[in-house]
């Protein structure tokens, strides 16, 4: 079968803009016989290569797998539309990258959900792949489709085409499933009989063991289970540790450049601040750190591996790793010695950010970001964003003074219990800063640029703010009106967010299972790569909307009652609904929660896992 894809190959690919997209071979990629394996697994990222190839949850997943002797982990990439469209004319099916195998021949494809807006091209790489696009029409002669990432939390607007959902850290669930199916696979077992046994892992959720009951107004009244061996509840799979994981000192360098060229190094998972709108915040919890000295010699060992120019730490919050000073510095000193630059993202902006990055830049001083969220101190404290006016004024002092001269402000917009004052405090925040800059550099500081960017709120699941209303469009392109109003000025950059796509994110967000029907009609009419505005088409979307009946305000602005049942609650994320609820009607009054790190809030985490030091789990 490969033999005949590699001769279609060979034709397509001298008609298409960056061939070296489509035909592997990359070093430090991974070489077997699939005829030898026990399971056959393709990992399928729904977005081109260079996004995917970015991503390093697949180099991760992508090594444990491939250490095991029995697992072949291949990588599939939705294909640019160039390609896409000379395969669907020659009737090329989707194949993996390493051995040109079909991916309707694995044995399990399973695709990375992590963002909502991959949806329509998950169904799209399944339609392109020859798989049929219902579980429900796969045979046994098809393989399973599974899914996991953060968006599998609410895994419900994709039931109908993904088999199984896998929730949770992947590292140790993924081989466990795969290794589950390789030895049910030899002894002859059925998809069925294997789901049935699946099951009994922590974190799998299969959609066809439950059925969905509803309330006349649309509302959920029941989650019944259809197969008494299910769960009442899919608890997360948790890792309590990451310090004794395997990392992927050796990834696979891109043929192509990806979107990040460079060596990355995860020091920690999780975070503890608790800002109210952050899925990430609550689904990551509790913090689990790597040592100081795991991370250098992790780092040190790729950038020799790979010859990467660039090391950057991934992490929520770079500067909240018990043992940051010390691992900045070390760092510092190393990629010097080696003439590697570092990139230190999500830093908190203190005196000791400073001095690091005074050394890594030096003269170079590319822009400073800060993230306040919200205009007011009243609206930082509804979302508990622990950040005050002062500590912003206090840090871009300094970066001015130190010669810095691009400052960028994230706020978001449309947040729950928002009025117009909290939109007047974004533009008295941008000007104070360009007063300040006018104060330490003068008025004719001409290369000064303050960028303002607003996103917008989008509510999630598993979040405490999952029962609030999302604001219309309307609302949103007033309010950006209003702000592009008043941040008219010469140094000032203001950008924002599309509202169309901030609204189809909140549907697929806190979407049921009737929003299935929704992503398949907007499939159909082409909709994919809705992440790309060059790709995104808000008229085939309306016309979704039109025929599959689904009415998007039930979905977006709608604000819920404490007691709804939600299509999500299927999930159990460990942070319990109890203490999701407490910290919604906390942010009603303004009232902050403080950072878990300083002493347990109750999250309620610790059911499952140890909580040390407040959050933290070190090995
Ligand atoms: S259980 Fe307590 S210490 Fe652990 S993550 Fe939750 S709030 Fe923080």
């Amino acid at each position: 079968m490969s033999t005949d894809i590699r001769k279609q190959l060979d034709k397509l690919l001298k008609r298409v803009e960056k061939p070296g997209r489509y035909i592997g071979g990359e070093v430090n990629s991974v070489m077997k016989d699939p005829e030898m394996m026990d399971v056959n697994f393709c990992f399928c990222f729904p977005d081109i290569y260079e996004i995917g190839m970015s991503y390093l949850g697949l180099q991760i997943l992508y090594k444990v797998l491939n250490d095991k002797p029995g697992i072949y982990c291949q990588r599939a990439f939705q294909p640019q539309t160039d390609m896409e469209e000379l395969m669907r004319k020659e009737g090329m099916k989707l194949y993996s990258l390493e051995q040109k195998t079909l991916l309707r021949d694995m044995d399990m494809v399973g695709f990375t959900l992590q963002y909502e807006m991959s949806f329509t091209t998950v169904l799209n790489m399944i339609d392109l792949a020859g798989i049929p696009m219902f579980s429900k029409d796969r045979g046994e002669d098809m393989p399973l489709v599974i899914a996991g990432g953060p968006c599998a939390y609410n895994p419900e607007p994709l039931h109908e085409f993904v088999d199984c959902f896998l929730i949770g850290d992947g590292e140790k669930l993924l081989p466990e499933f795969l290794e589950l199916y390789g030895n049910m696979k030899k002894q002859g077992a059925s998809k069925a009989d294997f789901l049935k046994e699946a099951v009994k892992l922590q974190g799998v959720y299969v959609p066809a063991f439950y059925e969905v009951k509803y309330n006349e107004d649309g509302t959920i009244s029941e989650l019944c289970k259809l197969y008494e061996g299910a769960p009442d509840r899919v608890k997360r799979a948790i890792l309590p540790e990451i310090e004794s994981l395997p990392f992927p000192t050796e990834p696979i360098i891109p043929m192509v450049e990806a979107v990040h060229d460079r060596a990355v190094v995860e020091t920690f998972r999780g975070c503890t601040r608790g800002c109210r709108f952050c899925q990430a915040g609550m689904i990551y919890r509790p913090v689990r750190e790597r040592t100081r000295k795991h991370i250098v010699d992790l780092a040190l060992k790729e950038l020799d591996d790979t010859g990467h120019e660039e090391l950057s730490l991934l992490s929520l919050s770079s500067s909240d790793h018990t043992e940051f000073e010390e691992l900045a510095m070390e760092l510092v000193d190393c990629t010097k010695a080696r003439k590697v630059s570092l990139a230190l993202p999500s830093l908190r902006m203190d005196k000791f950010a400073f001095n690091v990055l005074q050394r890594i830049q030096e003269f170079r001083k590319s822009g400073l970001t800060y993230a306040p969220e919200a205009g007011t101190q009243r609206l930082r404290d509804v979302i508990n964003k622990g950040v005050t006016e002062n500590d912003i004024y206090t840090s871009v002092r300094q970066a001015l003074e130190l010669g810095w001269t691009h400052i960028k402000l994230y706020f978001m917009i449309g947040l729950p219990t928002e009025t117009y004052e909290d939109l007047d405090g974004i533009a008295q925040i941008a000007y104070k800063i360009r007063d300040l800059n006018f104060e330490i550099n003068g008025r004719k500081s001409g290369r000064f640029k303050l960028t303002v960017s607003v996103s917008n709120f989008v509510p999630k699941a598993d979040t405490p703010f999952q029962w609030e209303a999302q604001d219309t469009a309307e609302d949103f392109r007033l309010k950006h009106n209003y702000l592009n109003e008043r941040l008219r000025s010469k140094h000032i950059v203001f950008n924002y967010h599309d509202n169309e796509t901030s609204s189809f994110e909140a549907v697929f967000a806190r979407g049921d299972r009737k929003t299935s029907r929704l992503l398949y009609e907007a499939w159909k009419l082409g909709c994919k790569l809705d992440g790309w505005s060059e790709h995104y088409r808000p008229d085939l979307w309306e016309e979704a909307f039109e025929r599959s009946g689904v009415d998007r305000d039930f979905y977006t602005t709608r604000k819920r009652d404490f007691d709804e049942i939600f299509p999500w609650d299927i999930i159990d994320p460990l942070v319990t609904k109890d203490f999701l609820r407490k910290e919604a009607e906390k942010a009603y009054n303004a009232q902050i929660t403080h950072d878990c790190r300083y002493g347990c809030v109750g999250c309620g985490i610790n059911r499952e896992v140890r909580c040390e030091k407040g959050g933290i789990y070190n090995a």
